[in-house]
């Protein structure tokens, strides 16, 4: 004999529950009994007609129609027209007591929690009476039986307990007796000894069908549900989470308890005392293996099993400098407690005994905080101990797993994980069974911190990174679509699964949490929100996911103004903006301590060299204790392409002309000309080189005439080179007559550094650098004489998105 129950999802209407039926009909055993909930959402609604009849509120006759229509349209559907009507009367009927109980509690304008269990009890006698006549008339050779005459509780409505000698005598007399090959039974409803309807908590249905499971020694309680198995996490919020396949009844116990709603945690007593398994199968993919319960696993796997979380939590603490060494106030506390059935879900006390904190259900903490101040009021007067603190909103996550005590340093990689995310951790508990360590975080926290640890424990080290753009002209664009190229690659080789989240430019934002699409991201974007930096901002904030990078593809002063907002909230920050870098050097310094405070890095190779990895290969000398004594470096990809194809043949204006039009410039090309971008690259070196250094420190001598330096507008600045014209040819002249090329160069030594064009004689390594390259010369204490030497193309949008790119993945490696 098996035990099948299906939840309400698997019987929510006619077509779920003809798969119901194929799966019955295959079973293979002699007899079959069949626990069912109510229909997908019909408890709640049962709940909350009561709850407006109860306030005297008619919307209830509302909701009562819909409970109505849900059933009959099922009805309808699963038995054919010429036999319809001995199901419609019986429901009909059903609906019209249930009817005259609302008004009861409308006309009183109350409702007694047994009149609310009888209410709601309707829920699972409809679903089972309907799958009962199908069945029937399916030829299933069904019968119907009603839980209430043999699941027997005490008379505490609502939070009735099961008299289990009376369950067992009765299931065994009842349902023992019943000789039909499949029996039809209600889920979650009970009565008392005095008859009253009584129901077994939310979730219910699975210990009904445990009971009978228990009492009638059935081979195997399945569990049909609309999962496939008991996840590694709530399938909900973790999309990465995997059905486990073989699991025990403790860590089965202690998943449920701790959150894990596919199984209402009461279920497993009943089994595991009689050692019979528990098979969670789900009812849309019956072929799926599931989750099977046993005595001990046979598995080996991992040591943490699930993970699992509790929401609506808040902690209580009691504290005060008379606590300590006094026996007894513990006792108290816990005492007072439970006399008015408020349940202690976690306990943790430190070990000066100064404090106790225990977490309990949100619902808990008014009622909570006023007895235990009442409790201790002699000594809150005499404080001896404070008047207890209450926090709220809050929830508790937990690792569980048999074998977790015998392995050291999974509470270390679990609030390590739950650090570097940044997720407070309020409290921490480890169960004495240590199958179990809890910690208490804020519930906005969630989502990301059951994330991160199912990331950090069972996705082979597959980290995910999620990505916010901003800026998608050339670079950007560029880059989403290396992204694009790459990330097959990058998940198989360097376990990064990279999703971008959020794009924006100038006029519109988009977001999709299940990541854009970046083949046609360009579409997407244009039927976005408009654009909004404050608002765009605290999307990512609310979504709080681990690993959320902001991308500033800008040249905007007011983005650059945004990343310390980020980084407070452990969003890092990858740019090829310069403007924070090269602000004022407070500013620049709070970024970087912000980064390291929030574990959020602030990367920005881009800023110098494009794509050419300067910054990083001067972090990684200076972190190895090496010194900068000198940087040499030609840092601008358009002063290099212009002097490399100005001569005596072209004209300056038309040498820089081209290199605006082959993009080689800022969009204004003053900002290249006059040497403000070296200036700035100069000054990111120097700065990241150790060195307190700001814009203003910087010597420049320009080689522009002052009226070109003045222009305010591009055609202007444009008609200045052509009327000096002949200075620049002198310039070249003086250059050439010595054997020399022009080039501008940009120096740090001793503390100073400078920017200027200078003549450089044939064999110095800056003589052949071609086109739009880059070259630094780092000397360092350990290159005094032949330097480090960085070269190669130093501008354009490929080579910038791709050290963009290259920021991302160190973040992934970090
Ligand atoms: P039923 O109505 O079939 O009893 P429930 O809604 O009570 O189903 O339980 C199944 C749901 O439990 C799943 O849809 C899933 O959202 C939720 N759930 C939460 N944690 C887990 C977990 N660790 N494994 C599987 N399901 C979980
Ligand atoms: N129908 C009840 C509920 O929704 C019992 C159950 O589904 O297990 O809580
Ligand atoms: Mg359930």
């Amino acid at each position: 004999m098996k035990v099948l129950k299906f939840g309400g999802t698997s019987v929510a209407n006619a077509q779920n529950i003809t798969l119901v039926k194929n799966i019955v009909s295959d079973v293979d055993a002699d007899q079959t009994i069949v626990v069912v909930s109510a229909f997908g959402g019909i408890t709640d609604l049962l709940l909350q007609t009561a709850d407006f009849a109860a306030s005297q509120d008619l919307r209830y006759k509302t909701v009562l129609k819909e409970i109505e229509d849900r059933h009959i349209d099922t009805i309808k559907k699963l038995i054919p027209i010429n036999k319809q009507s001995k199901a419609l009367s019986k429901i009909k009927s059903d609906l019209n007591t249930l009817e005259t109980l609302l008004e009861g509690a409308y006309l009183i304008g109350e409702i007694t929690p047994r009149l609310s269990d009888k209410i709601v009890s309707y829920g699972e006698l409809l679903s089972s009476y309907s799958i009962a006549e199908f069945f029937a008339e399916q030829q299933l050779d069904a019968v119907y039986r009603d839980s209430r005459d043999f699941i027997k509780t005490n008379d505490l409505n609502g939070k009735a307990v099961v008299d289990t000698n009376a369950t067992n005598k009765l299931c065994k007399e009842i349902l023992g007796e019943t000789k039909s090959k499949v029996i039809v039974v209600p889920g979650f409803i009970a009565s008392s000894i005095n008859g009253n309807s009584t129901t077994l908590g939310r979730g219910g249905s699975d210990f009904t069908a445990a009971l009978i499971a228990a009492a009638l020694d059935a081979e195997v309680l399945e569990i049909w549900t609309d999962v496939s198995g008991m996840y590694t996490a709530n399938p909900k919020i973790v999309k990465q989470a995997h059905a486990i396949p073989h699991i025990s009844y403790e860590e089965a116990m202690e998943l449920s308890h701790f959150g894990a709603k596919v199984l209402y945690p009461p279920t497993i007593q009943p089994v595991l005392t009689k050692g019979i398994s528990i098979h969670i199968k789900n009812t849309f993919d019956p072929e799926s293996a599931g989750t099977l319960i046993t005595k001990n696993r046979t598995e080996k796997g991992k040591t943490v099993r699930g993970i699992t979380h509790v929401e609506n939590i808040a902690l209580l603490s009691l504290e005060g400098p008379g606590m300590v060494g006094i026996p007894g106030i513990s006792k108290r506390f816990f005492e007072v407690l439970s006399l008015h059935d408020i349940s202690v879900v976690l306990i943790t006390q430190a070990s000066s005994e100064h404090s106790i904190c225990v977490g309990i259900s949100d619902s808990d903490i008014e009622k909570a905080v006023e007895i235990v101040n009442q409790a201790f009021e002699y000594e809150i007067e005499r404080e001896k101990i404070w008047p207890v603190i209450a926090e709220r909103n809050l929830a508790i996550i937990a690792l569980v797993g048999d074998n977790m005590k015998s392995h050291q340093g999974l509470s270390g990689k679990m609030f390590s994980t739950l650090g570097r995310n940044n997720v407070n951790i309020r409290a921490i508990a480890q169960g004495a069974s240590e199958r179990n360590i809890s910690a208490v975080i804020k519930k906005e926290d969630v989502k990301k911190a059951l994330n991160a640890l199912h990331e950090e424990f069972f996705e082979e080290n597959v980290k995910q990174l999620n990505l916010f753009v901003m800026g998608v002209g050339n670079v950007g664009s560029k880059f989403l679509n290396q992204i694009q190229q790459q990330r097959k690659y990058l998940k198989e080789n360097l376990k990064l699964n990279i999703r971008v989240i959020g794009i924006s430019n100038s006029r519109n934002m988009v977001f999709d949490e299940d990541g854009i699409s970046l083949k046609n991201w360009e579409d997407v974007l244009k039927d976005g929100e408009k654009a909004d930096k404050a608002l765009f901002f605290n999307k990512i904030n609310q979504l709080n996911y681990r690993n959320s990078i902001f991308v500033d593809n800008t040249a905007s002063d007011d983005v650059a103004s945004t990343y310390a907002s980020y980084l407070k909230n452990s969003i890092s920050v990858v740019t090829c903006n310069k403007i924070a870098c090269s602000s004022n050097y407070t500013n620049y310094i709070d970024l970087k301590n912000l980064a390291r405070e929030y574990n959020a890095p602030f990367l920005f190779e881009t800023n110098v060299g494009a794509g050419l990895p300067i910054i990083d290969t001067l972090k990684h000398l200076i972190a190895s204790g090496d010194k900068v004594l000198k940087i040499q470096a030609v840092l601008s990809g358009s002063l290099n392409f212009v002097f490399n194809n100005f001569n005596d043949k072209t004209t300056f204006h038309d040498v820089v002309k081209q290199a605006q039009e082959e993009g080689y410039t800022e969009p204004d090309p003053k900002i290249d000309l006059s040497g403000i971008d070296v200036m700035r690259k100069i000054l990111i070196l120097a700065r990241e080189s150790g060195n307190r250094l700001d814009i203003e420190d910087i010597g420049n001598t320009p080689f522009l005439p002052e009226e070109s330096l003045a222009t305010t507008t591009n055609e202007d600045f444009f008609s200045s080179l052509k009327k000096y014209e002949a200075s620049f040819q002198e310039m070249y002249k003086a250059a050439a007559d010595t054997d020399s090329k022009l080039k501008y160069v940009a120096q740090f030594e001793d503390g100073k550094a400078s920017v200027g064009l200078q003549h450089i004689p044939k064999g110095h390594d800056f003589y052949n650098l071609e086109g739009s390259d880059n070259i630094v010369l780092f000397y360092t204490e350990r290159y005094p004489n032949q330097p480090m030497i960085i070269k190669g193309a130093g501008a354009g949008a490929d080579v910038t998105a791709s050290g963009i790119f290259a920021d991302i993945i160190r973040i992934g490696n970090f």
